[in-house]
């Protein structure tokens, strides 16, 4: 990490090879009975390298927007191994995908739908859609990441589903085959993959019972990822709560997809900041970093845990776990914060850590999923660098932004009207 800060600058987002690939292999493996394609989700981690780095084990992609299936596209990832949610597909991004080849459209509202209807008998062009459904189960999870309860803005409930199929079932290309569900983020129990899916199977007995046969279900993602114990189910607890409700269907030759995100890339990324400064104010102590939250948006945005630690410790103490309220002596109570003009941006609060002082370098856990690609340009805070990390080498696979660059599209007006 120190040999990274000194090449590369800080603040740097860096990530590793070989927990990408593990992480999508252990999957690959949890459910290998039902063959699944495994659609990276490409919102947690966009980079191109990343992409790349999974393509060359065979992932599929999940993009929810046009700009994120060029991504998979260049990253050598086939649109046919792409599957494509949102609630507020463009126009301009159906016609993209349709033109692409997706390999499945997840359709989240009848409007949406009679819109692609539209819009591919127009083309002449054939597309698979499967229907998202809001199963109404609670992931408890954070409520700005639940997406499987009935208030939420995703899917269609499952009393609408079956009058989905009898009204659009026919369609003459827009095939709509299949069935999308994408519940919250991250689940850190399979109960509610359970109760999800047994409605799910429900719901398929009564769209069988109107003649309707689904073709393919697309499991989504939400496995949750370490941030801050061993709390989270491993991809075998979670194709073991799974496996046993669905692979029924397998048998009947129902197709299989799955949308990790988080549990690929969360651990597989550490963000790398310097301190700038360190201050006390009464009894708070603070160490003011080179980058807060926009490098790193998810502990003023969710409340999100991350594990911080120095990447060389002043009195040498290495953690025992990652709790955190370390009981250890020669700890300091600190709030890890960043240099934006608001008290949101902080990283971490009243954290044990050993004394820090001006040029520490500090290491940010589990930054690998939702880190780079949720960071902002406030306060034109030009974005992080990242770092891939494959073996014994180290590559920069995003440059530093430099204020020109932020500047860049405001040099030129022009005068509209
Ligand atoms: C964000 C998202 C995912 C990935 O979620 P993770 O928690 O990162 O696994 C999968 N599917 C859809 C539709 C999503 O929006």
């Amino acid at each position: 990490m120190r040999e990274i800060a000194r090449t590369a600058g800080t603040p740097t987002f860096v990530y590793s090879s070989a927990t990408l690939g593990g992480h999508f292999d252990r999957l690959k493996e949890a459910f290998a009975p039902l063959d699944p394609l495994l659609c990276y989700s490409v919102k947690s981690c966009a980079n191109l390298s990343v992409l790349r780095t999974l393509a060359a084990r065979g992932a599929g992609m999940d993009v929810v927007s046009i700009g994120e299936l060029q991504r998979a596209v260049e990253a050598g990832v086939p649109a046919s191994h792409c599957v494509y949610a949102g609630v507020g597909k463009r126009d301009d991004e159906i016609i993209a995908a349709l033109e692409a080849g997706i390999g499945l459209l997840n359709i989240e509202s009848e409007a949406e739908f009679e819109n692609v209807s539209r819009l591919a008998g127009q083309l002449r062009i054939s597309v698979r859609c499967a229907l998202r459904i809001n199963p109404d189960v609670d992931p408890k999870t954070h409520r700005y990441t639940s997406t499987g309860k009935k208030e939420t803005k995703f899917g269609v409930d499952l009393e609408r589903a079956r009058r989905f199929f009898q009204k659009y079932g026919q369609d003459a290309f827009a095939k709509l085959e299949g069935l999308h569900l994408h519940i919250g983020s991250p689940i850190y129990t399979v109960e509610p993959y359970v109760e999800a899916l047994t409605k799910t199977c429900a719901l398929i007995d009564e769209l069988a019972m109107d003649g309707v046969t689904i073709r393919s279900i697309d499991l989504g993602g939400g496995f949750g990822a370490d941030y801050e114990s061993d709390q989270s189910p491993s991809a075998m607890d979670y194709a073991d709560a799974i496996l046993p409700i669905v692979l029924p269907l397998k048998q009947r030759g129902v197709q299989f997809f799955l949308e990790p995100g988080r549990s690929i890339a969360a651990n597989a990324g550490v963000l790398l900041l310097s301190v700038l400064y360190t201050k006390q104010s009464g009894e708070k102590r603070f160490a003011i970093c080179d980058a807060g939250m926009n490098a790193l948006l998810r502990p003023s945005h969710y409340g999100s845990f991350h594990f911080v630690w120095p990447v060389q410790p002043s009195n040498g103490l290495v953690p025992p776990t990652r709790s955190s309220t370390l009981a250890m002596p020669g700890l300091l109570a600190q709030d890890i914060v960043g240099p934006l003009c608001e008290s949101g941006d902080f990283l971490a609060l009243d954290r044990s850590l050993p004394p820090l002082s001006r040029g520490d370098l500090l290491a940010v856990f589990t930054a690998g999923a939702y880190g780079m690609s949720m960071a902002s340009r406030y306060n034109s805070s030009p974005l992080p660098a990242e770092v891939l990390v494959t073996g014994g080498r180290v590559a920069l696979i995003r440059e530093r932004e430099t204020v020109e660059d932020l500047m860049e599209h405001e040099r030129h007006v022009t005068v509209l009207l």
